[in-house]
């Protein structure tokens, strides 16, 4: 989508830099801030489309920056993708659980991020239809909610309901990384009897059932799952 306008949130200027040339040569329209605070002004001044969000900021961090966007009805809306180095699987957990839209770790190449922003901004798009859609296709899997029916292949598989309803919620958002607490809230409609552990067998049993399909379905270490894009 050329034309969406992207804030950066960066307080390394040269990175900013980058990020701002690479965008506005596919034609997004950009504005930068340095600062935590600087960010939220920008945003709350004029909504941008979407927010490339630095974890790492002096004094106001990402993960508040992030909150306070969402806390706002202004902005909780907007897309936001967290910038966050290696070894901060922590933060981006708490990122995504706080309603970050999706995260990419430094260093990364500008072909990368433009993919990941032009999937959340499709996305995001999808999600401000008036009724969500009754089938979800992602590649060679199909989820049919009216006849709780799923095909891989063209075949059909039988699911149980835990499985039915963990696939349905990967496949809605192809390319999206779900934490394993997300989950757990999402399939099991806040019973807190279930574990981590059990999400992570619910997912290999997946896999196995969907066959060679299965393998669309991508272990995120240390922070989730998500559906790969096809
Ligand atoms: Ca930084």
């Amino acid at each position: 989508m050329p034309d969406a306008s992207i804030l950066l949130v960066e307080d390394e200027r040269d990175l900013l830099e980058l990020l701002k040339y690479n965008l506005e040569r596919e034609g997004y329209q950009t504005r930068t801030a340095e600062t935590g605070e600087e960010g939220l002004k920008a945003a709350r001044g004029d909504t941008p489309d979407l927010i490339l969000l630095d974890l790492m900021l002096p004094a106001m961090d990402g993960l508040e920056v992030c909150r306070s966007l969402k806390s706002r009805e202004q902005t909780a809306n907007v897309p936001v993708i967290m910038l966050t180095a290696k070894g901060e699987e922590s933060d981006i957990v708490r990122g995504l659980e706080m309603g970050a839209d999706d995260y990419i770790t430094k260093p990364f190449s500008p072909r990368v991020l433009l993919a990941r922003i032009q999937a959340v901004l499709r996305r995001n798009n999808g999600e401000t239809d008036a009724t969500p859609p009754r089938v979800h296709q992602s590649g060679r899997v199909r989820v049919d909610l009216d006849r709780h029916e799923v095909t891989a292949d063209g075949e059909t598989v039988d699911l149980t309901a835990t499985e039915f309803k963990l696939l349905t919620l990967l496949v809605s958002k192809p390319g999206r990384v779900f934490t394993r607490h997300q989950i757990i809230e999402s399939i099991h409609e806040g019973f807190a009897a279930v574990t981590d552990r059990s999400v992570d067998v619910q997912v290999v049993a997946l896999r196995r059932k969907l066959g060679p399909v299965g393998k669309n379905i991508e272990t995120i270490r240390g922070v989730g799952y998500r559906f790969r894009d096809e």
